[in-house]
């Protein structure tokens, strides 16, 4: 990687935290602060969201009996469908914000294409506030100054994605560059015109902007980009995605993870990069819960992300199961000094996401890991289907448009062996698909597709 300033070299007496005094934090005195700003945000639900009030009454759960952070077990837990049931039975907004519509300055919804439509979250003017200070946290981190230029390529549309970023980099002082709804290469031309330092997209998009920067003959790793910060898809936190996108731009990768629900980020990684994505632990707590027993299960061990933020008044989410696979390890794992602990390995995909194939566990995650490693394959899709009386994995593969023919078989076998041999002998049709078959994403990457009866879904 060559030219790419420390943020330790860029100014003077520069700290490397964007928060010096929390994000340093020991455990005990964290835990501390979370707790009291824990209090602070059940007795404001309990004070103004009907939902809370009657789930904390329900459950004989008062703010006032909060007295060490362990407490937080015995409030009841918050899941997407009691907030879709909420919204649906008084819409617009349902029962859980703390504010009417006439308190809030904009309401953001989710993707939602899956089943009952988009969740619709409302933000006042001091929760935009608490939005950019977090990603604040993640900018300032992995080194994003006010001398740098970014270009933002992203819609600015419902979905609530990089709109806390772009204020984020507004607070600090950035040059923004909003990439707004404009064709790829529109894109491509105005980070180079603009020499933007810092570009901000999901992993595919960085790798869908390469490509059409190699289409177009423009020079991507001779270019002013330093920093690539990354969200919007758990592929950002694959080492093998991260890889290939800093070689293809000549930069740096940063994996960050949100979500709608909380309208920011909850995780970043810092300048060193120590295989995950620290916590911002002093506006939320993280717990890691067995989906099963709900029980919480230990640093190292894979569970299901609860998430409980501080930060947003109109929406307060308290115990939010968020159904994202993850692994917490302490702080120590990193040498940046923060007290923040960590997702080894970042968001590691969602807990239902895991696919059963002859007894066989396929996680999409591992399957792009391996195709990762091939570069010439420009697209790629899983599809599982049931024919006759057996379950069928198939692997469909774009290759670049200047890819030899003759190379297939010796590239098809080859990828045929590693997917086995990464899933117990599992044997994985490998078919070739033409120039522009595979679906192209922009937001949520959705590349596996099971065609089963009942997809088995299965925690852990
Ligand atoms: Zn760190």
């Amino acid at each position: 990687m060559l030219g790419i300033i420390e943020p330790e070299d860029r100014l003077a007496g520069d700290t490397p935290y964007w928060n010096p005094k929390t994000e340093t934090l020991g455990r005990e005195r964290l835990e501390a602060l979370q707790l009291a700003k824990l209090r602070r945000q059940c007795e404001w639900a309990a004070a103004r969201s009907p939902w809370y009030q009657r789930k904390f009454a329900e459950a004989g759960f008062e703010p006032a009996s909060l007295q060490t952070i362990s407490d937080l077990r015995r409030i009841p837990m918050l899941t997407r469908d009691d907030w879709m049931s909420s919204q649906e039975a008084r819409p617009p907004y349902g029962e859980i914000p703390a504010i009417g519509g006439d308190g809030a300055i904009r309401v953001h919804t989710t993707s939602g294409t899956t089943g009952r439509g988009p969740l619709r979250a409302l933000d006042s003017r001091k929760d935009w506030a608490w939005i950019a200070e977090m990603w604040c946290y993640a900018l300032w981190g992995c080194g994003v100054r006010p001398v740098d230029t970014a270009y933002i390529a992203f819609g600015y549309g419902s979905f609530i994605g990089f709109w806390g970023l772009h204020y984020a980099m507004e607070k600090m002082g950035v040059l923004n560059v909003p990439g707004g709804a404009q064709p790829t290469e529109a894109r491509v031309r105005q980070i180079l015109d603009f020499e933007a330092t810092v570009v901000a997209s999901t992993p595919t998009y960085a790798l869908r902007l390469a490509q059409e920067a190699e289409i177009q003959g423009l020079d991507l790793r001779g270019s002013a980009v330093q920093r690539l910060i990354l969200s919007g898809e758990p592929a950002g936190s694959i080492p093998q995605t991260k890889a290939l996108i800093e070689e293809q731009w000549g930069a740096k990768a940063f994996d960050t993870a949100g979500m709608t629900e909380i309208g920011t980020i909850m995780v970043f990684e810092c300048w060193h990069q120590p295989g995950g994505t620290h916590i911002i632990e002093d506006n939320m707590i993280e717990e890691v819960i067995d989906p099963a027993t709900l029980e919480p299960t230990a640093y190292g061990e894979r569970g299901e992300r609860v998430v409980t933020s501080f930060g947003r008044g109109a929406i307060p989410l308290i115990r939010y199961r968020t159904g994202d696979l993850v692994c917490k390890v302490p702080a120590s794992r990193c040498e940046c000094g923060r007290g923040f602990d960590i997702y080894e390995g970042g968001i590691l995909g969602r807990v239902d996401d895991m696919k059963l194939v002859r007894g066989t566990n396929v996680y999409p995650r591992a399957i792009e890991a391996i195709v990762r490693e091939f570069p010439e394959v420009d697209e790629f899709q899983t599809v599982i289907t049931h024919e006759g009386i057996r379950d069928e994995i198939t692997l469909r593969v774009e290759m670049k448009p200047d890819f030899p023919m003759d190379k297939w078989d010796a590239l098809s076998t080859d990828l045929h062996r590693r997917l086995a041999q990464a899933h117990e002998g599992l044997n994985f049709r490998i078919n070739y698909a033409g120039t522009g078959e595979l679906p192209r994403f922009e937001l949520k990457a959705k590349r596996t597709v099971d065609l089963r009866d009942s997809p088995v879904g299965v925690g852990g």
